[in-house]
């Protein structure tokens, strides 16, 4: 006999195995479909419920991807200290950055308009070094028409 409870806890470890096997932040849905495939089938209102609460305990990391979803990511020893994160928008490959003039500026910014309580997120996207890698080679064989010539080879 199964409790509600050991239940939750068993769907709560799998979530959470979920994140710390990915690298990138994740979508709920997506999480939800890898549990699936790994045939543990979690309700997708259960996952928003276990990532809601890996976010209180400081375990995982919320952000805003560029469409405006809510992408969540495993962060371990660094969660608990605030942070900001650059994150390639092809693989979702993240780098856990600190930003100590993002901080002040935002210091300043709460003194100056008498704010307490602030809170900031701060996340910059963009294509990591080895996805650009795999774009430049790409293009190197598709578009090579289109490539600016060198100099030299006119005047030959
Ligand atoms: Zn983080
Ligand atoms: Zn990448
Ligand atoms: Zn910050």
């Amino acid at each position: 006999m199964v409790t509600t409870k050991q239940r939750m806890t068993v769907q709560g470890g799998a979530v959470r195995s979920v994140l710390v096997d990915g690298d990138g932040f994740r979508s709920a849905q997506d999480i939800h479909a890898t549990l699936r495939l790994r045939g543990k089938p979690v309700g997708l209102s259960t996952v928003y419920r276990h990532l809601q609460s890996l976010v209180e305990q400081g375990v995982a990391d919320v952000i805003q991807s560029p469409d405006g979803e809510a992408t969540y990511r495993y962060c371990g020893e660094t969660t608990s200290a605030h942070h900001h994160h650059l994150v390639c928008r092809k693989c979702g490959h993240t780098e856990e950055v600190k930003a100590r003039a993002v901080e002040r500026w935002a210091a300043e910014i709460a003194s100056k308009f008498d704010f307490s309580d602030v809170d900031h997120t701060v996340e910059i996207f963009g294509t990591c070094a080895s996805c650009r890698g795999t774009a430049e080679e790409s293009a190197s064989t598709a578009d090579e028409g289109l490539r600016p010539q060198p100099m030299e080879s006119k005047s030959k």
